[in-house]
């Protein structure tokens, strides 16, 4: 494979973007190679500028579960072009999308659209501090939930991927309000609400931790974080940006059968578009300006283009009977398979999955249960492991600390070659 044009590209950007990229994990740093640059895509497969091409299991971070410019949400962006691209003013296409997201997500009666999953759980906790006149929260080591001052503690995904957990920026008076507990254990959660029970306004979760890689909730644990929250008189998140849509078609509070108080969601819902939204019960959602005293607002929220994606995507979802089941088989099928390699070549390796979302985590532990599990992966042969699956044409994220995402666009025969290039790839490891 030849790199020259990213290579180029790469030293272009670099002198009028940070780094060359606008966000971080994207410029391939803990891999130490050169970004590649892409030129198109279209379904499972994307082209780099120097022509290659790979079978891509990143998704754009997760949102692609149809594949990349599925005809219908193309359809859609380009009509709702073809009618001007933002108003300001209210339109019909923001009702019927948040009416799709209320069928489909149980415990969302109303819900206010925004432009990404940093707005949502930003404003989600906003909405926690003014509902309940409390001022801390309470978050989890290892989860991420996008880039705002109150989530930079100890934070996953690109933040511990770059050593960089917490944030220069910000203040300690943010910081000193975020609580920090144990993924997965309980007992760190109630040791805090013992000593802060009238100060938490609301327990921030990923249900499925994807951004310290994925790890998945042990049994009663969401169950244990609601109980907690409703004893306290606190209000329970779940940050559904990456599970939302993912596991069920109502995320993972049906996945699980645990209810949050208020949801996040992402970048799912607008097809690939900048879009995120946040939803609840609503006496809880009327606090909202205009009808309620907390403020929250943004121009280009409820924007008709990705409405149209938006909702184009979630009636796709509810017209495809088989889809989660055919997500459910593949994903098990890929899950297999790699188990099935680490045996042969005697390399050793955890592949945590819930649904079509999974990381094999390069680790001598049994289990990767909590953060610190994760943390003893061995992300240098994380590094070789990626670099040797881009050369067989095999997108996967460029960090140990993230998912690999199967999307209905995969077909068995995409399935077979990623299972043949982590063959592959563990032979040349071992
Ligand atoms: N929450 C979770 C669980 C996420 O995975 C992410 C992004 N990966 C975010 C929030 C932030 O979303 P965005 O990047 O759209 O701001």
């Amino acid at each position: 494979m030849q790199f020259s044009k990213s290579i180029e590209a790469f030293q272009q950007a670099q002198k009028s973007i940070p780094g060359g990229v606008n966000s971080p994990v994207r410029a391939f740093k803990s891999v130490k190679l050169n970004p590649v640059f892409i030129e198109s895509a279209k379904g499972a497969t994307i082209v780099d500028i120097d022509g290659n091409t790979y079978t891509d299991f990143v998704a754009s971070w997760g949102p692609l579960i149809f594949g990349h410019a599925h005809e219908k949400i193309v359809a859609a962006i380009n009509d709702a072009a073809q009618k001007g691209t933002s108003y300001g003013a209210p339109t019909t296409s923001e009702t019927e999308m948040a009416e799709l997201i209320v069928e489909m997500v149980p415990s969302v009666e109303k819900v206010r659209m925004v432009n990404s999953g940093t707005e949502a759980t930003m404003s989600a906790i906003r909405l926690a501090r003014g509902y309940t006149g409390r001022e801390k929260i309470l978050k989890f080591v290892g989860n991420y939930h996008g880039h705002g001052d109150s989530f930079l503690i100890k934070a996953g995904s690109g933040a511990i991927t770059l050593g960089l957990p917490d944030s220069p920026g910000v203040t300690a008076g943010n910081a000193k309000d975020t609580l920090l507990a144990n993924y997965n254990d309980l007992y760190s959660v109630e040791k805090i609400f013992e000593e802060e029970r009238q100060n938490i306004a609301a327990i921030i979760v990923e249900p499925v931790a994807g951004n310290m890689g994925v790890v998945v909730p042990e049994k009663g644990f969401l169950q244990g974080l609601r109980e907690i929250a409703t004893k306290n008189g606190s209000l329970l998140i779940f940050d559904e940006v990456i599970t939302g849509f993912r596991l069920a078609k109502g995320g993972a509070q049906e996945y699980f059968g645990v209810m949050p108080d208020i949801t996040t969601l992402g970048k799912i819902i607008g097809g690939g578009l900048p879009v995120g939204a946040y939803g609840g019960r609503k006496e809880i959602m009327d606090q909202l300006a205009p009808v309620g005293p907390v403020y929250q607002a943004g121009t280009l929220s409820g924007n008709p283009l990705a409405m149209a994606a938006g909702s184009t995507m979630l009636k796709l979802i509810l017209n495809t009977p088989d889809f989660y089941s055919e997500l459910e088989r593949k994903a098990k099928k890929l899950h297999k398979g790699i188990l099935s390699n680490l045996e042969t070549t005697g390399i050793n390796g955890v592949v945590n999955r819930v649904g079509s979302m999974m990381t094999l985590f390069f680790t001598n532990e049994e289990k990767v249960s909590s953060f610190d599990e994760a943390m003893n992966s061995n992300t240098d042969r994380y590094a070789e492991y990626f670099k040797l699956s881009l050369e067989s044409g095999i997108y996967i994220a460029p960090s140990q600390f993230e998912c690999l995402f199967v999307s209905y666009a995969h077909t068995d025969e995409d399935i077979d070659n990623i299972i043949a290039a982590n063959l592959k790839a563990l032979k040349k490891l071992s």
